[in-house]
């Protein structure tokens, strides 16, 4: 079997050569690892392999991690969908969050967040695919909400998420580019898109942050708790199903 150590490796490769064919300074894409349902003791090997941004989608599980981690240096991202009452405590334990899809939870967000604490780094999930996932503002909804999220003070708008459905085009991936090019002049940097399966032609498209699980810490094994969410929209469309 594969370390985390070893798949890591492969997965900056897979980074480097993308970049590198793209004309882009590696540098410029981010690495988050999403460790939801994988437990602390192989996300201290990816720490120990020098992977700092951790994405989770569980609150509870995120936490528990957090606690037995105990680890200042490490960065957490929630990219999972965000409940309006759990907002108090995302706010507090969390670097960023992926999921803002309304202006309710982003008000919410930055009033919980504490001034002692640096302004909460907010992306705009974007439903880039219609009803493929439910998750998400339409695009033409994303300037409004982005002035919006820009003008809190306790939360820094850093860019757009999204999950493109399984094959998309790179016509999905260019729209979501030119609608994040938008939201530069509002301070906007990151663009987070591009997971396992589709790493190489979100950097051809300009991602800044890929979410990367399965390549790193292997297949998920299904909690109970965790079946709606746990195989990303996939998973939640056939949940739905
Ligand atoms: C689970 C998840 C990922 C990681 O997906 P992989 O295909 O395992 O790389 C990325 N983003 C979100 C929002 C997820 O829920």
């Amino acid at each position: 079997m594969r370390s985390i150590d070893d798949n890591l490796q492969a997965v900056r490769q897979r980074i480097e050569r993308a970049a590198q064919a793209a004309g882009r300074d590696p540098g410029g894409v981010t690495l988050v690892a999403v460790s939801k349902t994988h437990p602390a003791p192989l996300m201290a090997e990816a720490r120990a392999a020098g992977q700092r941004a951790f994405g989770e989608n569980y609150l509870q599980e995120a936490v528990e991690k957090m606690d037995h981690l105990r680890d200042a240096s490490l960065e957490w991202h929630l990219v999972g969908p965000l409940q309006s009452n759990k907002t108090r405590a995302v706010a507090a334990r969390f670097d960023w969050v992926h999921s803002v899809d309304s202006e309710k939870l982003a008000r919410r967000l930055s009033q919980a967040r504490q001034d002692a604490q640096p302004p909460l780094n907010v992306l705009i999930q974007v439903n880039v695919s219609g009803e493929a996932s439910k998750s998400g503002v339409a695009p033409g909804a994303v300037p409004a909400l982005a002035a919006a999220v820009a003008a809190l003070p306790r939360l820094k708008l850093r860019g757009l998420m999204a999950i493109p459905e399984p094959g998309a085009g790179a016509g999905r991936y260019r729209a979501l580019k030119a609608l994040f090019d938008a939201l530069v002049p509002l301070g906007a940097d990151t663009l987070s898109v591009g997971m396992s399966d589709d790493m190489e032609l979100a950097i051809a498209e300009g991602s800044t942050m890929l979410r990367v699980g399965t390549a790193i810490f292997g297949a998920r094994v299904r909690k109970p708790e965790a079946v709606a969410c746990a195989g990303g929209p996939r998973g939640a469309a056939k949940a739905r199903a």
